[in-house]
């Protein structure tokens, strides 16, 4: 029966393993495999002439990456990785693996990102690699732990859909039958039409689709959003409870991912601290000004350079608040003895904005008033704006991006690192 790498010892006796060949050294009189599979690395050592024909001839046909299971008998052995090795008494190429490689899984020859995304499945291979999405998958159990112990309900929305939720060019429009569709941006309007349901706490991690036209390091055409909407919550609610979200996560990681952090080479996670600064917006780009020496005018949004300087200066996660009602979607509400301002927020990393929100508007006639004054018809919004006339409760929500909370917290330089197959400009396959 086969046992996992990390669970073979010098007490172990007999065992038998499968994994793929990571290295192959061959000594002449020796021949030094190291197999590896989800759990570790270990040492078989051959000696040729105490081993069978059977497992001669299989060894011989055995390249670097196929998959071999191995039996025979586990020794201690102080320089072998473990401190065992297997020398076997069986040895069976199960899937011979082709060559040249197109990449070098044990990184001795480096790749550059491209060349990792075209060969993803050799590149995930790599423990670093495999680190980011053990990562990634403990950071969306802590989210879906959190949000569950609080009452949250999660909901499925479609990603078809017949209009945008925000008007703009940013859309993927699809061929849908005799219709016009698109990819959907964002749940936005379908979580909070659940308000309207009396769904009180919902939260949703599904994808979202932008056409973004340029290709950055933090942009993705197909992302993961982290969505959240709360009835009777204002938007200081839902910032508290966002800021507690990504400190638990951060903890979550750091206490329940040392191999995959150590694999990383990252000793301790920089977990922040709750409360985050708010900065409301108008200072947010006096800091901007002043450190770049260009000047934003109020109502201008924050752009990539004002982003970082003001990052720069915060050095930590930050809130940027009170937002010119101008340059917030439709739906964020206006302070009521200012609407020029409105009860947005953008949650930023140094580095980057991870997440926006608002308190909503929960009026149909300021709705409307809204959606009018950015130019768009309330007609194609007639599914969306209906409920809010039968008994919509006052609610706030957010949207995070879980690929840029995963490529902060670890560091990584760019974001399709935090994707197994990321959609950008020029990427539609693998
Ligand atoms: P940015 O200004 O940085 O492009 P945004 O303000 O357009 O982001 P929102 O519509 O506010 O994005 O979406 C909420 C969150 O979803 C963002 O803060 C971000 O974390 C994530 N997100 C949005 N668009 C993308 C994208 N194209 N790729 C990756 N993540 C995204
Ligand atoms: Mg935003």
């Amino acid at each position: 029966m086969r046992i996992p790498i990390q669970e073979v010892t010098p007490e172990t006796g007999q065992a038998e393993v499968i994994g793929w060949v990571h290295e192959v050294r061959d000594l002449g009189g020796l021949t030094f495999f190291l197999i590896r599979d989800r759990t570790g690395i270990l040492q078989v050592t051959v000696p040729k002439k105490k081993v069978s024909a059977e497992v001669l001839s299989a060894i011989k046909e055995t390249s670097r990456e196929s998959i071999v299971r191995v039996s025979g008998v586990v020794k201690a052995i102080d320089k072998a990785p473990g401190g065992r090795e297997l020398v076997p008494d069986t040895f069976e190429l199960v899937c011979r693996c082709a060559s040249p490689l197109p990449l070098d899984v044990v990184e001795k020859v480096p790749a550059d990102l491209d060349t990792r995304l075209d060969a993803r499945f050799l590149d995930a291979r790599r423990p670093r690699v495999t680190a980011v999405f053990q990562v990634r998958s403990q950071a969306t159990k802590a989210v879906c732990d959190y949000l569950f112990s609080r009452g949250f309900l999660t909901i499925t929305t479609p990603k078809v859909v017949a209009a945008a939720t925000e008007g703009g060019t940013e859309l993927f429009p699809i061929a849908y039958f005799e219709k016009e569709a698109f990819l959907n941006q964002s749940p936005q309007l379908y979580k909070q039409m659940m308000m309207g349901a009396g769904f009180e706490k919902v939260f949703e991690i599904g994808p979202i689709f932008r056409a973004e036209e340029h290709n950055t390091t933090k942009h993705l055409n197909e992302a993961t959003s982290i969505d959240v909407e709360v009835s009777f919550a204002d938007h200081h609610e839902v910032m508290r409870l966002l800021e507690d979200l990504v400190v638990h996560v951060y903890r979550s990681v750091q206490e329940t991912c040392a191999g995959p952090l150590d694999a990383l080479e990252i000793r301790e996670l920089a977990i922040p601290e709750a409360p985050f600064d708010r900065l409301p917006y108008a200072d947010a780009i006096g800091i901007a000004a002043k450190a770049t020496g260009e000047p934003i005018q109020y109502g201008d949004d924050i752009g990539t350079v004002a982003e970082k300087a003001i990052g720069e200066h915060m050095g930590a996660h930050y809130f940027i608040t009170d937002w010119p009602t101008a340059i917030k979607p439709y739906y964020a509400m206006p302070y009521e003895d200012d609407p020029s301002v409105c009860k947005a927020f953008d949650l930023m990393h140094p580095r980057m904005e991870l997440s926006s929100g608002s308190q909503r508007v929960h009026q149909h006639d300021l709705l409307v008033h809204q959606i009018q004054s950015k130019g768009l018809s309330p007609e194609s919004f007639a599914f969306y704006l209906t409920p809010f006339l039968y008994g919509m409760p006052p609610h706030a929500g957010w949207g995070l991006g879980a690929e840029r909370l995963i490529m902060t917290m670890l560091g990584l330089g760019n974001i399709r690192e935090a994707v197994l197959f990321p959609r950008d400009r020029h990427r539609l396959t693998p």
